[in-house]
């Protein structure tokens, strides 16, 4: 269907019903993570209530329950961003620890002097610091790709940048501060131009609009199911089959070895040879059910309404002179979410106070400290939206804005 049908949504999450002194929660942050729904929430208590076990080792009922239950949620993901099957999927806690299992596996080994890493100057911390340590190390070079006044990525500066020395290329998809939605299947053609590869920061782009790894040609893709409807602790890194293949393990131990002797250790197939240790069972089969959530509602469907509701903020915010937002402008694509800041009133003051409102926004940096540098502000205030949300809140919202304007005169 065209529109979601946000009542009906909205009636799969039990959070959506609280309120503080009688006022509705309107929960505006989902850029840091969703809420979660009644079928996410059952299918982990299901889990701990009935066949909670170990995996993978295990010859008892329960132990071989929880083993195809887990197993088969690689699949699912697998099928929802399009990769070819679950050896490309392995199972991480968030998008942090999959840039950094990249990092350390690939990066340690693979990068030196005279490599260069080419990010863009809207890279989340997770990313950004992450590449700049790992140069650090290497002696590679970071550089970044230019953004315009609008916060779109300059690609003839990203032609330049991306050279035959380039290595590995990382971007975001969609940006958790400007909401730009990012060429990457350009700049993956870029990369792959120079033999580079291109790893996709999908944390805010998997969840809300239809992702496809092979269409973007994306050598390495992550992100978190916890703002998917998913539970914390459930992250994903997809990445092309002969790279994991050929890649080191990023942590050892029990469950990614396929036979060990005093004198050495073979791995495991994939993508288990990825993922050392108990993993996060209950998280894993959360993340896969988050995954069937998302796809009976329809990612285009999904996409479109985080466009609507972003436009709509959009046009709320330009009825006032003295709110400034950032990203693209009205009428352009873009994902649900706007940075905003109002000339007298600082972003921190400003989310404390709609919180009388029980309004949930974010104030700060957002994890793009040099990306705030760039704009020239230290912080600026976040409000971003779900499948749940409506317009009927970003009036809330603007009505609690504007009261905090009167108070901070
Ligand atoms: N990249 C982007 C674009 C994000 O928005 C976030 C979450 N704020 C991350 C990476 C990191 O995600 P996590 O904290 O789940 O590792």
């Amino acid at each position: 269907s065209d529109h979601l049908d946000v009542e009906r949504i909205r009636e799969d999450f039990p959070i959506l019903d609280r309120e503080f002194d009688g006022t509705p929660l309107v929960y505006l942050d989902n850029g840091a993570t969703s809420q979660k729904p009644d079928q996410v929430i059952d299918a982990i208590s299901e889990y701990y209530r009935t066949y909670n076990a170990n995996v993978h080792r295990g010859l008892h009922h329960l132990s071989q329950e929880a083993s195809i239950a887990y197993e088969e949620a690689h699949d699912t993901v697998a099928d929802f961003i399009g990769a070819e099957g679950r050896e490309e999927i392995v199972f991480t806690k968030n998008t942090t620890e999959s840039e950094n299992l990249v990092a350390y596996a690939w990066g340690l080994r693979e990068l030196g002097p005279g490599d260069e890493v080419v990010l863009t100057e809207m890279e989340h911390h997770a990313s950004l610091v992450t590449w700049q340590q790992i140069c650090e190390r290497t002696g590679a070079e970071d550089k970044y790709i230019r953004i315009d006044d609008e916060g779109r990525l300059d690609m003839d500066h990203a032609r330049e940048l991306i050279t035959d020395d380039t290595q590995m290329v990382s971007a975001v998809h969609v940006s958790n501060t400007l909401g730009t939605i990012n060429p990457v299947s350009e700049l993956a053609d870029i990369a792959h131009d120079h033999d580079a590869y291109i790893f996709v920061d999908g944390a805010q782009s998997v969840p809300t609009r239809p992702v496809d790894v092979q269409a973007i040609d994306a050598d390495f893709l992550a992100f978190s199911g916890h703002k998917m409807c998913g539970p914390t602790g459930s992250g994903v890194l997809y990445g092309k089959r002969h790279l994991l293949e050929e890649m080191e393990p990023f942590l050892y131990g029990g469950d990614m070895i396929e036979k060990v002797t005093f004198e050495e250790s073979r791995w495991n197939e994939l993508p288990w040879k990825f993922e050392a240790g108990t993993p996060n069972i209950a998280q894993g089969i959360g993340l896969a059910e988050a995954c069937d959530y998302l796809d009976d509602i329809g990612m285009e469907s999904i996409a479109r309404h985080e466009n609507e509701l972003a436009q709509y903020a959009l046009e709320r915010f330009a009825e006032f002179d003295d709110v400034e937002t950032f990203g693209p402008p009205v009428g352009e694509k873009r994902g649900g979410l706007v940075s905003f800041n109002i000339d007298s009133v600082h972003a921190h003051d400003l989310s404390s106070i709609i919180n009388d409102y029980a309004v949930a926004i974010r104030a700060g940096d957002h994890c793009t400290q040099p990306l705030h540098d760039k704009l020239g502000v230290a912080a600026t205030a976040r409000a971003s939206f779900y499948i749940y949300n409506t317009r009927e809140e970003i009036d809330v919202l603007i009505d609690a804005i504007d009261d905090a304007r009167q108070i901070f005169g």
